[in-house]
């Protein structure tokens, strides 16, 4: 009864479509569509989460090498990890899921939480290098809710910080707001971070992130959350690099 959903992120710059995040839906026979803030919370207390966790890493991977087969790639695909499954047995676990689904590490995107990191930091880093050496690319979610060290920022392999929804929100009117994410994002560029703007639903909010070179963008502006199949049409909407490649290689013959 578990599915997933995707959601595209863009290049900001380019208009591109890079990458999507997967998200768990429950389709529950009576209740319909329960979305992962109803049941993961629940999954977390009893330790159900890790298998689930493990199922969305696989079906994940999976889906992302059939769309790359299809040749809609290179798309990178993010998975959310609970701190549960954020332990040694991790590496084997996502070194496994790459193997049987023959998805390239590079393809593949961990989202981690700035608590799971800040509980135990030394582990965080051994565990966080282990995956950047693999090529695996690693995101901080939620950016800005929770507490971090800087210090710590700077020792982590993260390839980008995403800037959680709240403070896109009310942009651009609210200067506070606007302030913190300025910030973000400079900070994050001088620790050669990318950023992710998450929860866009106007192009006014688009054109100020846009205005602060913010990397990458994900919302509602763009899409919502769709299943593999309604991504699929959306894929075909959406400027890729692969179409680039081979709009080249028509134009060259
Ligand atoms: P998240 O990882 O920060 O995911 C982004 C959430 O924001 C998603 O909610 C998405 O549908 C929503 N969103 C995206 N763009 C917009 C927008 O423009 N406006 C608004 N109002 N919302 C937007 P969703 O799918 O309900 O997921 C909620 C949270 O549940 C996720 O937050 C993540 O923390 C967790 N989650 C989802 N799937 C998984 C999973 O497979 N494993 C784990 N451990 N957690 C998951
Ligand atoms: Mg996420
Ligand atoms: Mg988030």
């Amino acid at each position: 009864e578990l599915r997933l959903h995707y959601q595209p992120v863009v290049n900001l710059a380019t208009g591109y479509m890079v990458g999507m995040e997967a998200l768990v839906r429950w389709e529950h026979p009576q209740r319909g569509l329960v979305a992962p803030g109803e049941f993961i919370p629940l999954a977390e207390e009893t330790g159900l989460i890790v298998p689930i966790g493990e199922w969305v890493l696989r079906a994940a991977c999976e889906q992302n090498r059939k769309w790359q087969q299809q040749g809609y790639g290179p798309l990178r695909v993010s998975v959310n990890l609970s701190p549960r499954q954020f332990t040694a047995g991790l590496v084997g676990l996502v070194a496994r899921v790459l193997q049987e689904t023959g998805l390239p590490a590079q393809l593949l995107e961990l989202e981690i939480t700035e608590g799971m990191v800040m509980q135990n930091p030394d582990q965080a880093v051994r565990l966080l290098n282990e995956l950047h050496d693999m090529g695996i690319a690693l995101s901080i979610d939620d950016f800005g809710t929770g507490y971090s060290s800087l210090a710590y920022l700077k020792r982590f392999p993260i390839d980008s910080l995403k800037i959680d929804r709240s403070f896109i929100t009310e942009l651009p009117m609210d200067s506070d707001n606007a302030a913190i994410i300025r910030a973000i994002i400079q900070m994050a560029h001088g620790l050669e971070i990318h950023v992710v703007g998450e929860g866009v639903e106007t192009a006014e909010q688009a054109g100020f992130l846009s205005d602060q070179a913010c990397d990458r963008v994900q919302g509602f502006h763009y899409s919502k959350p769709l299943p593999h199949f309604e991504f699929e049409s959306l894929i075909n909407t959406f400027p890729l690099h692969s179409k680039l490649l081979s709009h080249r290689m028509a134009s060259v013959e």
